[in-house]
């Protein structure tokens, strides 16, 4: 009995042992398929993700993620139906690209407020929306007001971004508002509208004092507003509108480029390979005494050389233009603010909606078209199959579904499903529906062991054995050699066992 008992013992403990290795391995990449997977960005937001689903956010507004420097890959999964009508907390420092290099601190609107050593890549966001009314300096894009460090690659972007502010920096874009990354084969569509309303507060630059010494600037981008990077092989389709109380830096890629670090070692920066086309609208009101800038370009509004390079300013600009490439740009000068600024011209627009359903694989939408001004925008519909639906009504042995097969494609699938009936006579009948629509078909796993548990399991009859033993059977030192002194192989195995682990002991003789 004793022999047994021990044997037993020895194979619980061995488990529990084991268990330590049987923990889940750290989860490398976090799927996500729905809104509570992205928010929850935002308690891990150095993690690795991965989307898996379409998700529609059009159910209330997206607060931009504080700070993201992690991974997403996009999995070629859109984003759809984004309204954004704040800005970030974080502050950071944004600086005057005059001589004196005056400060700006800042906040930040975007999907993201802010991305930092951040890898982003494959994703789409389409019907992307900011409008935001800030006090603050503020820069604003849609996948991120600043970006530092970070990589973002072969995403899509449809936004409208509307930014009106009274900081004395501001900068609005399509994709990122400002900073210093390695943006690589994204493909922007944005309206870009920034309205400052600074007026007599931004005293500095209406009194002719140098920017620098407290006036202001705005910047406008088709794919960056402000700062610099390796922008390669984007291509950015955008209307921007600005109206500013400074000078307007406004290019359908970027506002402005300019290495604002005093870092001499950024070496990892260049601007080829880049599509762009559009429109921009610019307002400047200058100082007294001095004449406009005026910085519009198809590129670069203005493209400051890096700090200490061998390109002048005149050469720099030159470098851009011949490695990047436009069509349909033009620019034009604004002499007046209309009410509204802005590519939607009717005080009181009056939209017509057009209806565009999806297909199998593609995404549709409502097209918007303003009657007055031809204004339009959209609004997405994920993809979906057009099911014809059979059920299967549920049994006492078997499960109930209902299947689909697309009439368009063919694809077929289990839309839902529900258990076998339960005998007990008190058992209710299932009575869930079917969901009509929808791709998802629920989740029915077969539970995980709970680690505690399974811990709990094994370590009371191991106490109680242990106790036991302990009390009728105290082990003293004298025992403990005359047993060990009697090991034989044949013990070996339970030997190893041993509940102690700190040596072999004889399970026969022990007990
Ligand atoms: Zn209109
Ligand atoms: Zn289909």
């Amino acid at each position: 009995m004793r022999r047994v008992l021990s044997a037993i013992l020895g194979i619980l403990l061995a488990f529990a042992f084991l268990g330590i290795g049987t923990v889940p391995a750290e989860i490398e990449i976090i799927s996500i398929t729905d809104r509570a997977g992205l928010e929850a960005i935002r308690d891990y937001p150095g993690a690795a993700y991965r989307l898996d689903a379409d998700i529609d956010l059009s159910d209330a507004p997206w607060i931009p993620i504080p700070l993201f420097s992690g991974v997403l890959d996009g999995n070629g999964y859109s984003l759809y139906n984004i309204y954004i009508e704040s800005a970030g907390e974080a502050l950071r420092s944004v600086y005057s690209s005059g001589q004196r290099h005056t400060e700006f601190p800042s906040v930040f609107s975007g999907f993201f407020a802010c991305i930092e050593d951040a890898e982003i890549r494959d994703l789409a966001l389409l019907n992307l929306c900011i409008d935001l009314q800030i006090d603050n300096s503020c820069f604003a894009g849609g996948l991120a007001g600043y970006a530092w460090q970070s990589t973002v690659s072969g995403c899509l972007i449809e936004a409208r971004v509307r930014l009106v502010s009274s900081g004395k920096a501001a900068g609005a874009a399509g994709l990122i508002g400002c900073g210093f990354a390695d943006l690589t084969n994204n493909t922007v569509y944005a309206d870009v509208t920034l309205l400052d309303t600074g007026g007599e507060t931004h005293s500095g630059a209406h009194a002719g004092v140098l920017l620098s010494e407290g006036g202001c600037e705005q910047y406008g981008g088709g794919l960056m507003a402000y700062g610099y990077g390796r922008i390669r092989d984007n291509r950015v389709h955008a209307q921007l509108w600005t109206a500013v109380d400074g000078f307007a830096h406004n290019g359908l890629l970027m506002g402005i480029w300019f290495v604002y670090t005093f870092d001499p070692g950024v070496t990892n920066i260049d601007i080829e390979g880049n599509v762009t086309g559009g429109d921009i609208y610019y307002l400047e009101r200058v100082p007294p005494g001095h004449t406009g800038h005026a910085y519009t370009s198809a590129f670069c509004g203005e493209p400051h050389p890096p700090r200490g390079s061998k390109y002048t300013v005149a050469e720099w600009a030159n470098k851009i233009r011949y490695r990047n490439s436009f069509e349909n740009y033009q620019r034009h000068r604004l002499t007046e603010i209309a009410e509204p600024f802005g590519p939607e011209q009717c005080a009181a627009p009056d939209y017509s909606a057009e209806i565009f359903e999806s297909s199998c694989t593609e995404f549709g939408y409502t097209q918007y078209t303003c009657t007055g001004c031809a204004y339009s925008y959209k609004t997405y519909m994920r993809p979906r199959h057009s099911f014809a639906e059979s059920r299967v009504e549920t049994s006492y042995t078997e499960g109930g579904y209902v299947s689909g097969v697309c009439t368009l494609c063919g694809y077929s699938a289990i839309l839902s499903e529900w258990p076998a009936l339960t005998p007990a006579p008190t058992a209710p009948a299932p009575t869930e529906e079917p969901d009509s629509g929808g791709e998802e078909t629920d989740d029915i796993g077969g539970g995980t062991w709970n680690p505690v548990l399974l811990w709990l399991l094994v370590l009371i009859p191991v106490a109680l054995l242990a106790g036991g033993w302990l009390i009728y059977r105290p082990l003293t030192v004298e025992r403990l050699f005359n047993k060990l002194r009697r090991l034989s192989v044949y013990d070996w195995p339970f030997g190893l066992l041993h509940p102690i682990g700190l040596f072999p002991v004889h399970v026969k003789g022990l007990f």
